[in-house]
Formats: structure tokens, C-alpha cells, sequence
């Protein structure tokens, strides 16, 4: 175990929360190589791992007081749909470490049978998904604010995927737009 006062973290005082996360994730991607220690487990012994979220408006917001897992990208046509794009990233995270505020500003869509998506009723972020009787909802991760200490995991139902994105793809990337804005 690697204990939290090992490392010189960035004080979060006086920075922007985007600032910060940032700064946060680095300093603990070079912490985790230079221990050699697995990224999840540095995340946590620092103590900074609070998870948030939100939707665009900012009417639905959420907490994870759990641990969250490694990130699916969905390819099915009711991800598709649902999210307007051509996947879906996806983690799960028990339903008992998900603090949601905004609850009634949620709508949701039965897309296959017992399956609901939540969706907000003003801005139509993706927040979450949920099975009946499932103990776990399915983060749309899309509406996260900070970093996760997940790693990807998988692309699922690719027999789905859009001819339009290649998923082996190599093509420029841009910090912003193509034109720099
Ligand atoms: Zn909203
Ligand atoms: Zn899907």
C-alpha cells in the first residue's frame, strides 16, 4: 500500500476546480510511475479522489462515494441514439456510493425492458442508466467534471459500430478546434 503522505501533492488551495483536477491527475500519473503503484491505488491514498458531476444546465449534479469501474465504450444503436454520437462510455458504480441532487429534474426512457435512461428534462445530458433490480447504475461518463481512476476496459457491440468512425483510426488530433478555437 502506498501511504498518502509519500506524496508532495498540489495544494487545491487558490486554483480553479478544473485547475486543479488537471494538476491532480498529472502529478498522479507521475507518482504511480515513479512507484511503480497501480494509478487507482495512488488516486485514493492522496485523498483528492472525489468524484463529481453534472449535466450541461447544471440542474442534476452527482457525487461517487465508491469506487467506479473501468470504462466501456458502447457502440449499440440505443447508446447511439440515446447519446446522439457513435458510442457511449460507460462505467458502472454502486447505486449506495451515488449521491444524485436534481432528482426531479430527471426524465427517463425505457430503451429495453427493465432498462431505464435518465436523462435531464431541461439540457437531455445522459446521466445514468439503471437495470430493475440491479444494486449499480450505469454512469454515462460523459457528464463527469473531474477525472477517474479508471482505466478503459472495452468496446462493446461493435457489430453496431457506424461505418463513419474507425475505431483503429489515426486522425489529427487538436488540443481545440481545427481552427484553434
Ligand atoms: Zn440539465
Ligand atoms: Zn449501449
Amino acid at each position: 500500500m502506498v501511504e498518502a503522505a509519500t506524496f508532495p501533492l498540489v495544494t487545491p488551495l487558490g486554483r480553479s476546480k478544473a485547475t486543479f483536477n488537471c494538476e491532480w491527475l498529472r502529478h498522479s500519473v507521475a507518482i504511480a510511475r515513479h512507484f511503480a503503484a497501480p494509478l487507482n491505488q495512488v488516486l485514493c491514498a492522496t485523498g483528492y479522489s472525489m468524484i463529481e458531476g453534472s449535466c450541461l444546465c447544471g440542474n442534476v449534479t452527482y457525487k461517487i462515494t465508491s469506487k467506479i469501474s473501468d470504462v466501456v465504450h458502447c457502440h449499440c444503436v440505443t447508446c447511439r441514439k440515446a447519446h446522439g454520437s457513435a458510442f457511449s462510455s460507460v462505467a458502472s458504480v454502486p447505486i449506495d456510493g451515488f449521491e444524485l441532487k436534481g432528482r426531479d429534474q430527471l426524465n427517463r426512457y425505457e430503451s429495453s425492458s427493465g432498462k431505464h435512461r435518465f436523462f435531464c428534462k431541461t439540457c437531455g445530458t445522459q446521466v445514468y442508466a439503471k437495470r430493475d433490480k440491479k444494486s449499480n447504475i450505469i454512469l454515462r461518463l460523459g457528464s463527469l467534471d473531474t477525472p477517474i481512476p479508471s482505466d478503459e476496459l472495452a468496446h462493446t457491440w461493435v457489430s453496431h459500430s457506424v461505418e463513419w468512425f474507425d475505431i483503429d483510426g489515426d486522425l489529427p488530433k487538436y488540443d481545440k478546434g481545427m481552427r484553434g478555437t
